[in-house]
Order: C-alpha cells, then structure tokens, then sequence
C-alpha cells in the first residue's frame, strides 16, 4: 500500500509509512473525538507502522511486498517475524482502510450497486447495520467486524485482535475498529454507543469505490 524508498546511497531499504488523516482530528465530532483520533492516528497506527519496519529489517525479500501480499501468504513469513508481522502489518493495512472510510458530514446508505448488493445479501441497510453491530459487540476483547468478500459472497465477519479476512482469502473492504482504543475516552465500556454513532461518519462514495475493487 505505502512502500517507499527512503534508501539513500547504499542499499535501498523499503519501509512503510502511516498515511495522513484525509481530514481533521476533529472532523468526526460529534461522534468520534479528537483526542481519540490523534493518539489512534499518530499513536496506535504510528507503533504498528514501526513494529512492522523493524520486525522487516534484514528480510529484504519480504520489504518487497505489500502489507496486503505480506498478509495473504502470513503463513509462509518465518516463524521468528510471524506474529509481529501478522499483528502490525494487520494494524497497519486495518487502520489505513479506516482512516479513509470516514469523513466529515459522513453517513446515510450507500447507493448504487453497493446499496443493492447489501440488500440482496442481508434483507436491508436497517439489517445489514444491525448485522455489523452484532458482530462488534460480541466480539470479545479487542478486534473488528468486517463487510467482506468470500468465496465470491458479501458476508459479515469478525477477527480478533488485528487480524484481517487477507489472512485466510477474503477481500475485506469496510469494516469498524472496536478496539477499546478506538472509542474508550468518549464512550468508556459503551461499545454499541460507539458503534451506533460511528455510522455518521461512513464515507460511502469510497466504501462504494472499495467495493468495485475488491469485487473484480
Ligand atoms: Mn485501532
């Protein structure tokens, strides 16, 4: 996703960087708080970029490829670099998505062919949200919940931790952080709060765009 060169003179080495907010840390307010997107932006997005480059360094084949091609074959990284690999490299590809399916004056329902495919598959937008929210709240601990591809079907899932469908082949292409980290100064242990005014922030142009893509 972001692999650039910053090698100078000898060999060059890949590293990945954390992309910009595509808007303010106060552009989701009400709904998410500032201080909460500047410490999971610069902060949370900020170590798993870092723990990704050091647990890279010295595999100059592996700083070759994409968060999302390190993921997708996570079974064949070395043993020693796996799991660091596995839980920043997820941080790094779960967080990058995120940032860009919010924005200022976001939500509604999507339209288009998303809006439609979301029908087909879950009854209605009123269903499908319900369906997300589910899967957030009774994730335990900390995770996602996705809207995802598999085996060519729109379907719900959750993963623990920072794991991503990639990971065992799906194509995920909107999905909710419900880490404690990403809600816990505004709502504390109120994860369905959370949840529930998250939604005023959906970008659904880009979540609809996400969709083309990853439907191809
Ligand atoms: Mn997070």
């Amino acid at each position: 996703m972001t692999a650039t060169s910053t090698g100078q003179g000898a060999a060059p080495q890949m590293t990945f960087t954390v992309p910009p907010l595509p808007y303010a840390f106060d552009a989701l307010e009400p709904y998410i708080d500032a201080k909460t997107m500047e410490i999971h932006h610069d902060k949370h997005h900020g170590a798993y970029v870092t723990n990704l480059n050091k647990a890279l360094e010295g595999h100059a084949d592996l700083q070759k490829l994409s968060v999302e091609e390190l993921l997708a074959q996570i079974n064949k990284v070395p043993d020693a670099i796996r799991a660091a690999v596995r839980n920043n490299g997820g941080g790094h590809m779960n967080h990058s998505m995120f940032w860009k399916i919010m924005k200022k004056g976001g939500g509604g329902e999507p339209g288009g062919e998303l809006g439609k495919a979301i029908s087909a598959a879950f009854g209605s937008f009123a269903d499908f949200k319900t369906k997300i929210n589910d899967a957030g709240v009774k994730r335990f601990g900390s995770g996602w919940a996705w809207l995802l591809f598999r085996d060519g079907k729109l379907v719900i899932e959750s993963t623990a931790n920072q794991d991503n469908p990639i990971m065992d082949g799906g194509k995920a292409f909107f999905g909710v952080d419900v880490w404690e980290h990403a809600y816990y100064l505004k709502y504390q242990n109120r994860r369905p709060e959370y949840l529930e005014a998250w939604w005023n922030t959906i970008n659904w142009a880009q979540v609809e765009e996400n969709f083309a893509h990853a439907k191809k």
